[in-house]
């Protein structure tokens, strides 16, 4: 690499597209907002899946054609732990062993080293960076709350010595939030017992040294618990880094931008949705994860038959070996769904005209963005969630895994841009057909009307937060100014 004068911003981001491309886009603002004075460098560890390896891969092929100034580092390969016995610690663990190839990388950039930005589960290298001299920041790609509850789990794990599910009065108190019940902690912690609570609580540790936070929210959309980390109270008596929530950041695409005739025809999905009333279609999809078993098939079909009204459900089939099932992280990718086989008889019959299944990925950005779709159901990833405020859609969040519980709570009872839906986390997250009617009924009728309303309010408050003197935008300038006088030549200079 030949010597530059500009100096840089080291990302060290975990392989989840969620996670990789939240962080890349945020870095690209903060490169745009700083007139260019900055260049990113992206350490790329070889991903522990092929699936994660080919999108991985993607992103880096499309990047580097970016005309930004990116560059790549491909870091040396490690051995995979074969002893993680969660997800989350398999994560934490595989990209703490990176760490001292991120030192070598970092020692020996040939330019000046802005800061190092770190995905959350690389938090712990917060030491390489002090080690090294440079800033750290720590890029939050979950919500606000989830930032506010990792702060506060070292106190927690002090003061609340039983697990979360035996907590006095059953409510989980989390400066900045209201009282969370214990089935809504987030799947990393709610077994204190688990190795994955202890990285979640390692984590919450490093986050405390780190310069300063990159958050993926908006003031105006987690006030309380934004304040409650600025105000220093998820962990009293201990200064708290500067949070910069300069989301939403979104990878916004065609939907987004005036059609040309140079445009491909729509996806399928889109072309569909063209023929159906405005705000008249519920959409179901459960992100890059989600997929059901055959039982929970048949809830969901006996549902969208009662309730009477048009959808556009994403069904994905159980992972195979091809997809990831088995793999040494994991995470297990669902397949395109046999739609045949999975789906009851006669259901796509008795729906057509009303109904659209689609069994495979599908373009969410733009189908959220469609006037059709007046509800959505989803998995309540965070990304998802961004992504249905940016268009001013309500909710009936159905969590299945990571921190996916939280945020539920979080837009029902604490946003209000979401109708409950009734989950049973003790049978895998089950949904009978009756209480999917109802949610559906309600986020699509009157009952709905006040989601609907603070959902269309958020949309005009993340739209405002981003532009100019918004108060992400703002924050990103904060952010810039800090990351110019931060800047440092790497010891081997
Ligand atoms: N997504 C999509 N098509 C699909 C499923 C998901 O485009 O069929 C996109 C969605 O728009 C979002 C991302 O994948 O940008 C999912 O991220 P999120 O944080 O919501 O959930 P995760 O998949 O990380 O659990």
């Amino acid at each position: 690499m030949a010597a530059s004068r500009t100096p840089t911003l080291v990302l060290v981001p975990e392989w989840g597209t969620g996670h990789l491309m939240s962080m890349l886009e945020s870095c690209k603002r903060i490169l745009l907002c700083g007139g260019r004075a900055f260049s990113i460098t992206l350490l790329v560890m070889r991903p522990p899946t092929a699936q994660a390896t080919s999108e991985v891969e993607a992103h880096v092929r499309r990047e580097a054609a970016s005309g930004l100034d990116i560059r790549f580092h491909r870091l040396p390969a490690v051995q995979p732990p074969a002893d993680a016995a969660g997800v989350e610690e398999f994560i934490a663990r595989y990209i703490q062993l990176h760490a001292p190839h991120v030192r070598d990388a970092v020692a020996g950039m040939p330019c000046p080293v802005a800061a190092l930005v770190l995905d959350l589960f690389a938090a712990p290298m917060v030491d390489v960076a002090r080690d090294l001299g440079v800033p750290s920041y720590v890029f939050m790609s979950s919500t606000g709350a989830m930032l506010a509850l990792m702060l506060h789990l070292p106190v927690l794990h002090q003061v609340v010595t039983v697990e979360f599910s035996q907590v006095d009065g059953e409510v989980v108190h989390v400066p900045g939030l209201p009282p969370i019940p214990p089935e809504s902690m987030p799947c990393p912690v709610v077994d204190k017992k688990s190795p994955n609570y202890t990285w979640f609580l390692r984590l919450g540790h490093s986050f405390m040294d780190a310069t300063g936070i990159i958050a993926n929210t908006a003031d105006e959309l987690e006030p309380g618990a934004l304040a409650a980390v600025a105000d220093g109270r998820a962990v009293p008596g201990r200064p708290e880094p500067p949070v910069y929530p300069v989301g939403p950041v979104l990878l916004l695409r065609s939907s987004d931008r005036r059609k040309d005739d140079s445009d491909p025809p729509p996806h399928q999905c889109i072309a569909w949705l063209d023929a159906q009333p405005p705000a008249s279609v519920v959409f179901l999809c459960f992100g890059s994860m989600g997929w059901f078993e055959a039982a929970q098939v048949v809830e969901i079909t006996a549902a969208l038959e009662r309730c009477g009204h048009r959808f556009l459900w994403v069904l994905r089939g159980p992972p195979s070996s091809e997809s990831g099932a088995g793999a040494p992280d994991g995470s297990e990718h669902p397949t395109d769904a046999k739609l045949e086989e999975l789906l009851p008889e006669g259901f796509l019959q008795r729906t057509e005209g009303k109904g659209l299944v689609w069994p495979t990925w599908v373009p969410q950005k733009d189908i959220l963005a469609h006037p059709a779709v007046g509800g959505f159901v989803t998995h309540a990833g965070w990304n998802s969630v961004l992504e249905s405020l940016w268009h001013g859609l309500p909710m009936a969040p159905w969590p299945l895994y990571a921190e996916q519980h939280l945020n539920a709570f979080e837009l029902v009872a604490d946003m209000g841009v979401a109708v409950p839906l009734k989950v049973d986390r003790k049978r895998d997250n089950l949904v009978e057909a009756a209480d999917l009617e109802r949610a559906v009924k309600c986020l699509m009728g009157e009952e709905g009307r006040k989601a609907r309303e603070r959902a269309a309010e958020m949309r005009d408050v993340c739209r405002n937060a981003v532009s100019k003197g918004g108060s992400s935008d703002a924050a990103l300038q904060r952010l810039s100014e800090a990351l110019h006088h931060g800047a440092v030549l790497p010891p081997t200079m």
